[in-house]
């Protein structure tokens, strides 16, 4: 089965077309097509010779993803579920704010760090995606916009659909890169937001790329009893560990983290583990954001539920009082983001005879 070419950064297609027996110029060519134009078949990129085209329809193809369904929502907010080469279904959310357009990705098929709290988690793991196929949900989302004419494009990128991103750590790098390029995409790296469950070694890697992207690390807990017990991938990374490796991060890159906290009712939104997470992140107050995150319920995982407003306000005024920068995700925004990530095969079906189905 071909590829997409989009896996390619544009390095990697400079080397790739000039290994062929092209110049470099070609693969610039073909690039501005890919992503400036936005072409759809090789065939409408009218100024590179046949030669190079026929190289590149032999090896590769440009879109890999079929969509199944598109859901628009009254506020704007469109969910994309798209059908993959093999037959996978995978997961795209493109999301409005005052400050741009948001989407956010799907990097695993299934995810294999098994958070309790978890949607994504339910399905094991059954592949990492390729670049191709992440940077293709972007385009998908972007030709979304071209079509409707409205001159809108992706500004904002959240790496926070199904799966870890840090358990598909090349794959991730090269799709940065790719929507980074400032002669592609050029979608600022300060406008991409990378979610990870705490995976200490690769936050250590992250600090030493020379990209500026944003990194969240999802906590949920701020001691390894309570921590343990939600997120199993806490006995491997503990929080001392995944401290270490945000001590190192913000010495690295002197940049603003983001922690998440989904909060639980009576499991992790009482005011004393919100004493306990501002102790945590006390001498890295001035560069960390807590993100509390009101749970979205997920019928599996009956034993969550969502905590109520009270708790929530408490919770939130704690941190605020011992000088912690936060904020609650806001309630219409909550549905959305918390199901970015979060379509199950039930949902799924549910969803398809309700919505149109595009095919
Ligand atoms: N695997 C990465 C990124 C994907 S999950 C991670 O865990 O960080 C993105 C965010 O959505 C995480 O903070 C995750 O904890 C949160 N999330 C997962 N299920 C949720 C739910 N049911 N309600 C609210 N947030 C949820
Ligand atoms: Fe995987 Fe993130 Fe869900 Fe945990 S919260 S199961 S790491 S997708």
């Amino acid at each position: 089965m071909k590829k997409s070419i989009y896996g390619l950064t544009r390095d990697q297609l400079i080397e790739w077309l000039m290994g062929q027996g092209q110049k470099k110029f070609r693969a610039e060519q073909v690039w501005d097509w890919l992503y400036i134009k936005r072409v759809q078949s090789f065939a409408e990129m009218t100024n590179v010779n046949k030669e190079c085209l026929q190289i590149l329809e032999e090896n590769f193809v440009i879109q890999t993803l079929k969509e199944s369904v598109k859901q628009e929502s009254a506020d704007g907010t469109i969910k994309f579920l798209f059908e993959m080469q093999d037959g996978n279904l995978i997961e795209t959310v493109l999301m409005r704010f005052k400050y741009g357009l948001s989407v956010c990705v799907t990097t695993q098929v299934g995810c294999n760090i098994g958070c309790s709290f978890c949607a994504s988690g339910l399905l094991k793991k059954s592949r990492d995606l390729d670049a191709g196929e992440i940077v293709e949900q972007i385009m998908k989302v972007q030709f979304h916009l071209d079509q409707i004419q409205k001159e809108e494009r992706v500004s904002h990128i959240v790496v926070m659909g199904i799966g870890e991103p840090f358990d598909n750590y090349k794959n991730l790098m090269n799709f940065l890169r790719t929507v980074n390029d400032q002669k592609g995409l050029a979608i600022g790296a300060r406008h991409i937001t990378v979610s990870t469950s705490g995976l200490a070694k690769k936050i250590m890697d992250f600090a030493e790329e020379d990209l500026q992207v944003n990194l969240a690390v999802s906590l949920h807990a701020p001691n390894d009893e309570l921590r343990s017990r939600i997120m199993v991938i806490n006995k491997a990374f503990p929080i001392e560990k995944v401290m270490a490796a945000v001590d190192y991060y913000l010495e690295k890159k002197n940049r603003r983290i983001t922690f998440e906290y989904i909060l639980l009712k009576d499991v992790n939104d009482h005011v004393e583990e919100a004493l306990q997470l501002a102790k945590l992140l006390e001498n890295k107050r001035h560069l960390s954001y807590v993100n509390l995150i009101p749970y979205n319920p997920v019928d599996e995982h009956g034993q969550y539920q969502r905590s109520d407003e009270k708790s929530i306000s408490a919770f939130f005024q704690t941190l605020k009082n011992k000088g912690i920068n936060c904020g609650v995700r806001m309630e219409q925004g909550s549905d959305i983001d918390a199901a970015c990530g979060q379509l199950r095969s039930k949902q799924i079906k549910k969803d398809k005879d309700k919505v149109k189905v595009n095919n």
